[in-house]
């Protein structure tokens, strides 16, 4: 019987230079042995400047975009450089490849939809990345199977957040994958990336490699998944944004699918799903510190937690109400829920009064301006923007109150073990100086 697999994924912070490289191949060397699956993000902040060549290439300015691309594929010249004492002559055709194929495609005049555009350029740094790491791992005698992701994760064609086909997807894992780790100990993919029916690439959206590591978890009924970051752990709150974070030794799948859902942005939200549907445990790793044993995700982590803090910013507080004065009934938000879905708003909490609606969404693209536009005929709208949601599990008067400091709650909802409020900074109040 096949030795079971386990899926290690690396993102961009574990990859973002030479050195990240060398440390993620010194990790791996660990576990030559055993059976993985390995899916790589793009390298450090890639797909932030990718997205700027797609905005440049929207916005008319094919000539701003391929000046921005030439720089992306000088600073990944660079890394391998510094990689490699002799760059594989390879290696440096696939990536010319995979350059030139993107460039050709900014001269082309642009799609009618800029989701399409979007991925079929935002796509490359994983496809980049991951003949890096595999060219790196070979070259280290790890050798690996690198695989194409598009031909194993099937979705919609919802760009910029791919739908999976779950049979199809299924269907080729199993299929196509195993042959290959009995050939060799690791097979080596992209994470983010995904394929329509009509072979064009989509991307299952931002962070999304979390996700796709899930997915192939599922389908080869993983040992386990290991995601390696840049933090000991799943902490009490994001370190960037709090002192005196604590690390979670253990943790439940509904406690990390509340967390995760609500902007802790250590894991994924669609990362647990697949995980928990067949029982895959999940860690989270340091890549810092491998040897340490990080946080393990599990069903039967027990219901003891202290206070967790997850902030999810730029919040938009739309409050929509009646023109005349009416109710606002169930055939309203009916109505309102009907263009929430078409224009694609994600809704994080919702209050209702006698005559207005009230909804805190992710403030992303135009997609608020879009909905007021929809729903202007029957409703007035305004629009708070800028603004954080807070969302404490386990929350305790001390830490909602330390919360509270310096903010303007603009929204409170609370729950048994979950509180969660909308805030924006109290604005400096300046005494005018007497002349
Ligand atoms: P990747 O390199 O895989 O893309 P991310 O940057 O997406 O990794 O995730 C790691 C980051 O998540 C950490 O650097 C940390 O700032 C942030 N983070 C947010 N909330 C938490 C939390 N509760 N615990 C740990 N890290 C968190
Ligand atoms: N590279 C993609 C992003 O930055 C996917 C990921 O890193 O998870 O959003
Ligand atoms: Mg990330």
């Amino acid at each position: 019987m096949l030795q079971q697999t386990k899926v290690f994924k690396f993102g961009g912070a574990s990859l973002r230079d030479a050195s990240a490289i060398r440390n993620v191949g010194n990790i791996l060397q660990k576990f030559s042995s055993e059976k993985l699956v390995i899916i790589v993000s793009a390298m450090g902040k890639t797909t932030n400047a990718l997205e700027e060549v797609a905005n440049s290439y929207w916005q008319g300015n094919p000539a701003a975009a391929k000046e921005k691309l030439t720089a992306i594929h000088a600073s990944v010249t660079e890394i391998i450089q510094e990689l490699f004492a002799e760059v594989p002559e390879s290696l440096t055709a696939s990536l010319n490849d995979l350059f030139v194929s993107v460039e050709w495609a900014l001269d082309e005049a642009p799609n009618e939809e800029y989701d399409f555009d979007y991925d079929q350029i935002v796509s490359l740094g994983e496809l980049v990345s991951s003949h890096i790491v595999a060219t790196y791992l070979d070259r280290i005698g790890l050798s690996t199977n690198w695989v194409d992701a598009r031909d194993i994760i099937q979705t919609d064609n919802t760009y910029r957040e791919g739908w999976v086909k779950w049979p199809e997807t299924v269907t080729r894992a199993q299929s196509q994958l195993p042959p290959l780790l009995e050939q060799k100990n690791f097979i080596l993919t992209q994470g983010f990336i995904g394929n329509t029916s009509e072979n064009y690439t989509t991307t299952l959206g931002r962070e999304g490699s979390d996700y796709s590591a899930a997915i192939f978890s599922y389908c080869l009924d993983a040992e386990s998944m290991s995601i390696w970051k840049d933090v000991p752990g799943v902490l009490t709150a994001d370190p960037r944004l709090f002192e005196h974070v604590t690390k979670i030794d253990r943790l439940s799948y509904k406690e990390a699918i509340e967390m995760t859902y609500y902007g802790a942005k250590v894991i994924h939200p669609k990362t647990i799903k697949p995980l928990q549907n067949k029982s895959i445990p999940l860690y989270v790793r340091s890549f810092i510190e491998p040897d340490a044993p990080g946080t393990l995700v599990t069903d039967d982590a027990g219901d003891a937690y202290p206070p967790m803090v997850a902030v999810e910013k730029d919040q938009a507080l739309i409050n929509i109400s009646t023109r005349d004065f009416s109710f606002v009934a169930e055939h309203h938000i009916k109505e309102l829920f009907g263009h929430i879905t078409t224009t694609r708003l994600q809704v994080n909490m919702m209050q209702n009064t006698a005559i207005s609606f009230n909804v805190v969404v992710n403030d992303i693209d135009d997609r608020v301006e879009r909905f007021c536009a929809l729903v202007n005929e029957h409703f007035k709208t305004t629009v708070d923007r800028d603004l954080e949601l807070i969302t404490v599990r386990h929350y305790t008067s001390e830490v909602v109150e330390s919360l509270r400091r310096g903010k303007v709650n603009m929204l409170e909802g609370r729950l048994p073990l979950t509180l969660q409020m909308v805030v924006k900074d109290v604005p400096v109040m300046r005494r005018k100086k007497l002349e």
